[in-house]
């Protein structure tokens, strides 16, 4: 879906230049904290086959707001995996810290058009809170002002549904306020939000569809509404299965999954393939790089995965090397 762009109840509050997207414009956006995943290998073949098969742009930008989260050297091994892997991106890697000035202009944005405020309560104040479906809902304490030195700046929420159509999952609905309440965009130790970050960055690189993992839907009525909010255009949406291993948990470093290795591409390229629905011949694995991804890219067929959660991650590619 392309929502009509630029109009909001509240008007246009744009900040920052975007670059003009001429064209389908896709992106990877691995957050560094870990080597890449089977898991994360599934955004990254999926986001870049969907934008060649637009004859589009595939930006690759490193999500490296929350160091506390991040390890030392997992961007440029998540890269030389990559690289080692045949992906081609367009231009350099971005790297989302380099943004800072203008997530920060977003927010000052939203805090002027009186659309956000300043919020002291602590997760200690919140802790007797309703929990809805993506956490404490926040009950709207301290919209009309607060105490406290510290605060965090969140974003008013309504009750109209915010809804989209996922290109493989279909027609999606939240009610924000009643499902998370006035969210956080920036959070009390001073980091950008996650939500305002990915938004900012979005428009500022002229991204026209999001591919990632499902894990990620329910954030996305979250940055639709800033997007709104905003005066951003609000990019087209696909959300793929995400891998989850034999107990059916997501692969992730809390779940601690295998990296994939750099030494192997063509054989976790092919099951990467054949895990999205793809169906790539066994010859393949033997043969060079660029001839799975000439195949990948002439048969990619992303609608093999509508309606799909999950994607069982096959067990070799578990394995500690
Ligand atoms: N950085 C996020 C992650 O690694 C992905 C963000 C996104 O694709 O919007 O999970």
């Amino acid at each position: 879906m392309n929502s009509p762009s630029g109009s909001s109840a509240t008007g246009t509050i744009a900040t920052g230049k975007p670059m003009r997207a001429a064209q389908y414009t896709g992106r990877f956006a691995p957050s560094p904290t870990g080597p890449l995943h089977f898991g994360s290998l599934l955004a990254a073949v999926a986001s870049y086959l969907e934008a060649r098969r637009h004859g589009g742009r595939w930006l690759v930008r490193i999500e490296d707001i929350d160091p506390p989260r991040e390890e030392t050297g997992a961007a440029k091994l998540i890269l030389q995996t990559m690289e080692a892997y045949g992906f081609e991106w367009d231009g350099d890697a971005s790297f989302q810290s380099a943004n800072r000035e203008a997530q920060d202009n977003a927010a000052h944005a939203l805090l002027e058009a009186g659309v956000a405020y300043r919020c002291g309560c602590s997760r200690r104040d919140l802790a007797d809170e309703p929990q809805g479906p993506l956490g404490t809902v926040y009950p709207g304490n301290c919209r009309n002002g607060f105490n406290g030195e510290e605060f965090a700046i969140r974003v008013r929420t309504d009750n109209e549904p915010i809804e989209f159509e996922d290109r493989l999952q279909g027609q999606q609905a939240q009610n924000l306020e009643s499902e998370s309440g006035d969210f956080v965009i920036v959070r009390r130790d001073g980091l950008i939000a996650y939500q305002l970050a990915v938004v900012v960055d979005d428009y500022l690189q002229g991204i026209t569809e999001v591919v990632r993992g499902i894990d990620l839907m329910d954030s996305t009525p979250r940055q639709i509404w800033l997007q709104r909010l905003l005066g951003y255009p609000t990019p087209a949406y696909m959300h793929i299965p995400v891998a989850v291993n034999a107990l059916g948990q997501k692969l992730s470093k809390s779940t601690a999954a295998t990296p994939i290795p750099a030494g192997e591409p063509r054989k976790m390229l092919v099951a990467a393939l054949a895990a999205l629905g793809q169906r790539p011949p066994d010859d393949l694995r033997a043969g060079k790089l660029s001839d799975i991804w000439s195949w990948a890219t002439r048969s990619w067929n992303p609608q093999a995965l509508t309606g799909q959660k999950t994607i069982d991650t096959p067990n070799f590619t578990m394995a500690r090397p």
